[in-house]
């Protein structure tokens, strides 16, 4: 099935919205597996709305409009869809009692003609209620085409949509399964590079790489009816693709650090910490306090981070975590020596199981001779204490903190591994 999204509305022309419910929509249709050909945006006129459906009719078999079902004059994506089927509206009862109920509750305000509009549906329409707000939804059947008509807020429009319209489309559909896998340490260009005879080749399962700052996923995606069939098909994939080897020779297994949309390294690392009942400090400079930031985002971090140190100025990397002046003058303060050393220090004044220090040259200028994006990041646990070096050419200050900040979640991921 294919499927076009008409949003309704003058103020999307203008630029005074931004259509995040095409957005919305197109992406739960791509997982039970209608593929979105259209999207079309047309302000409240009722000619060129006509001619958007009439168009939409040819080419499409699922037309989804969204918005200009309120109670104002210029709300008419009702009406006109019901005049292009030659077809009326009819009061649905439950959108009726609701209607009735809101008014008994407020006996001051005026009830119209556009209002009782908000209960109906295009007749021959399976209602979709909207729990949120007051106008009701509808799908329709003519013949080989399906109309959805649905409100244009997003807080009525969403659940309408994924508790209602995708349970009705997805009876008897493939539904799309995907499998996120997230990599950090390799770059996009050269993880596409070691995998461009599978991505060429490409066709059930696809493979979409995907680059954010510091980071590189997989999307590996198949259509099928069963949840079991395709995640054999998935998990096969990703089992040949993760003993291809980088450029380097290292496997990608290596680079993987976790799976899924709604997933980060911080996160990873941070959940590894708590489920090991592990404790967490830090000392930072270059990124000034970023890193325990960061685990301070997520819930329960009461219960593992104990505190840390933002030593922006060498004095105060001798001051608050007591480095001999004389020892950071002489290593240095972008050095293996200062970056173990904030580790160590941060980890004993703290009294956690893991130290973390971070130093480095932010940019855009030199530090002590080492070029923006020299980083020494150091690492402490009971056992030992160690650092390692990265370099972040080529790229703007804030990244390079950024980037930094998730090398450092990186060496806490490895060390506990
Ligand atoms: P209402 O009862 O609020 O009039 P409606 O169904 O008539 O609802 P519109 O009047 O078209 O919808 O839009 C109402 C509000 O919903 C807009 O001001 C905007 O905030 C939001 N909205 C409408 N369309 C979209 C869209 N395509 N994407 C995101 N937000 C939207």
């Amino acid at each position: 099935m294919n499927a076009e999204i008409i949003a309704v509305g003058t103020e999307i022309l203008t630029g005074q919205i931004v259509n995040t419910n095409a957005q919305f929509i197109s992406e739960k249709m791509a997982e039970i597996g209608v593929d979105v050909y259209y999207q079309t945006a047309i302000g409240d006129n009722e000619k060129r709305l006509l001619d958007v459906i009439e168009m939409a009719s040819r080419r499409s078999d699922l037309i989804i409009l969204t918005g200009g079902l309120g109670p104002t004059e210029d709300d008419l994506t009702k009406q006109t869809l019901a005049r292009f089927l030659g077809k009326t509206l009819v009061f649905d009862q439950q959108a009726k009692d609701k209607l009735d109920q809101f008014f008994a509750s407020r006996p001051k305000s005026s009830r119209t003609s556009n209002n009782e509009r908000q209960a109906q549906i295009i007749e021959g329409s399976i209602p979709i209620q909207n729990i949120t707000g007051l106008a009701v939804g509808g799908l329709l059947v003519d013949g080989e085409k399906t109309y959805v008509v649905l409100p244009g807020p997003p807080s009525e429009l969403k659940p309408m949509v994924t508790k209602h319209l995708v349970p009705l489309l997805s009876k008897g559909n493939e539904i799309l399964y995907s499998k996120v896998l997230r990599f950090f340490g390799i770059g996009e260009s050269q993880l596409v590079t070691v995998l461009s005879e599978y991505i060429k080749n490409q066709t059930d399962p696809t493979i979409a790489p995907y680059a954010k700052t510091g980071e590189v996923t997989l999307r590996l995606s198949t259509k099928s009816n069963s949840e079991q069939e395709a995640n054999e098909k998935l998990d096969a994939l990703e089992k040949e693709l993760l003993s291809v080897r980088s450029l380097d020779k290292t496997p990608l297994s290596e680079y993987l650090y976790g799976y899924g949309e709604d997933n980060s390294l911080a996160k990873v690392v941070f959940e590894n910490i708590l489920n090991r009942k592990l404790t967490i400090s830090a000392a930072e400079s270059l990124t000034a306090g970023m890193f325990q930031a960061k685990i301070a985002d997520f819930s329960g971090s009461s219960q593992l981070f104990k505190g840390g140190y933002v030593t922006y100025s060498i004095e105060e990397k001798a001051r608050m975590l007591g480095i001999p002046l004389v020892d950071l003058q002489k290593h240095g303060v972008v050095s293996h020596f200062t970056a173990q050393q904030m580790a160590l220090k941060s980890r004993q004044l703290m009294q956690s199981d893991i130290g973390v220090g971070l130093t480095g040259v932010a940019g855009p200028g030199e530090l002590e001779g080492h070029p923006a994006g020299t980083v020494y990041i150091g690492i402490s646990t009971t056992e030992k204490t160690e650092s390692i070096q990265v370099s972040i050419g080529g790229r703007s200050r804030s990244d390079i903190r950024y980037i930094a900040m998730m090398h450092a979640f990186n060496l806490v991921r490895k060390t506990l591994l």
